[in-house]
């Protein structure tokens, strides 16, 4: 018999595949209940644009087609949206692509690359793929530890990941905290800015306590790399779409690494489309406003600790391993996620839903931990 592990790359034996939420079709197979709700992915209650699943329709009978490799329709789109040229966007087949393609353009097993315990964990996974060294920094107050990052730096690092609000922890940097670590920074060492969560963080309040748009600092910091998505705010995660803004010679490089055909048509022009739709982001952003207020509120009644959010999820502590309160929500047809992977073995990550989700959850968790 053949020991496939003994042939595998020296990366790749260590790696543990990503643990995604549960799917609905899965619990339903599984436990033989309907009425599911699925609070686990951090997808948006209430979908994509109108005008997004529009332009899918419209567009359904050039599936033959390869679509266009350099997604020119939707960098004009992105380059209009956020007033960059498109030689400084890079699509990706979610922005978890873009995140792969940096660590492989440019990072080798001699290299160091710096993110933050309790951080996002595609980017020890994508660091361990190609054997680099994962150098994993302590949190300060559950979120990333600035002054830790810059110590870890060495003259082998060549990467850095900070996610923006953080995924799963839902922390947040000021900017001006983020600015000056960035500008410390030797210029051989890349710095990637994951905002994957940014339509939701960029709430007027919140720039008013000082949350950044990275983007602004691009032409200060040839170093920079901005990756966003379409998978959360936009409500599109199944059709893959997100993108990286960078000094063009940073993009040129992904570029070279991307597959040719990264991004689908249909993703191409849905998001695209929902890029138009103001109305409909802002609309799911005011839902999760409100819906973060709604489980703060009921987590306060149970006497429950949670680490503040700026995303369209919460982490709260259920005051003993979360695994045992993560299988009864199964069993009341209620999924979220267990954080035991991320080093919070006590908390559950829940998504932001619909109000009459958030209560059926909260209804839940109470029965469960009474
Ligand atoms: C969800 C998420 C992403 C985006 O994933 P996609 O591949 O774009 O769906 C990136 N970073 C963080 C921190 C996330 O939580």
């Amino acid at each position: 018999m053949t020991d496939y592990l003994e042939l595998a790359a020296p990366g790749v034996k260590g790696l543990r595949p990503y643990q995604p939420g549960k799917p609905v079709e899965e619990l339903e197979r599984e436990y033989g209940i309907s009425n599911i709700i699925k609070l686990a992915s951090n997808e948006n209650p209430l979908g994509p644009s109108p005008l997004a699943l529009d332009a899918i329709r419209q567009e359904l009978d050039q599936l033959a087609r390869y679509p266009d490799g350099n997604g020119f329709v939707l960098k004009q789109a992105l380059s209009t949206k956020l007033g960059v040229p498109q030689s400084h966007i890079t699509l990706g087949n979610g922005s978890n692509d873009i995140l792969e393609i940096i660590v492989r353009a440019f990072a080798t097993p001699d290299n160091d690359i710096i993110f933050s315990r309790h951080a996002f964990a595609v980017y020890p996974l994508v660091v361990k793929a190609i054997n680099a060294k994962p150098v994993e920094t302590p949190a300060k107050d559950w979120g990333h530890d600035l002054d830790a990052m810059t110590e870890a730096v060495t003259e082998n690092t060549r990467l850095i990941f900070i996610a923006n609000p953080n995924n799963p922890t839902g922390t947040w940097l000021a900017g001006a905290a983020l600015k000056a670590f960035i500008a410390g920074l030797p210029r051989h060492v890349i710095v990637v800015v994951d905002e994957a969560y940014f339509e939701y963080a960029i709430d007027p309040r919140m720039q008013a306590e000082g949350y950044p748009d990275a983007l602004q600092w691009l032409d200060e910091f040839p170093n920079l790399i901005v990756t966003r998505t379409f998978s959360k705010a936009y409500g599109l995660a199944a059709l893959r779409v997100g993108y990286a803004v960078s000094h063009p010679g940073i993009a040129d490089l992904l570029n070279r690494v991307r597959q040719p055909f990264n991004v689908n048509h249909l993703a191409l022009v849905a998001a695209s489309a929902a890029l138009n739709d103001a109305q409909h982001l802002d609309k799911g952003i005011h839902l999760n406003a409100v819906g973060m207020q709604q489980l703060v509120e009921g987590f306060d009644a149970m006497g429950l600790t949670f680490i503040p959010s700026v995303g369209n999820f919460i982490s709260v502590d259920v005051g003993k391993e979360a695994a045992g309160v993560y299988d009864a929500l199964l069993r009341e047809g209620v999924i979220v996620r267990p954080v035991a992977n991320y080093q919070m073995p006590n908390h559950l990550r829940v998504t932001i839903g619909l109000a009459q989700e958030n209560a059926r959850f909260l209804q839940s968790l109470q029965k469960v931990l009474a």
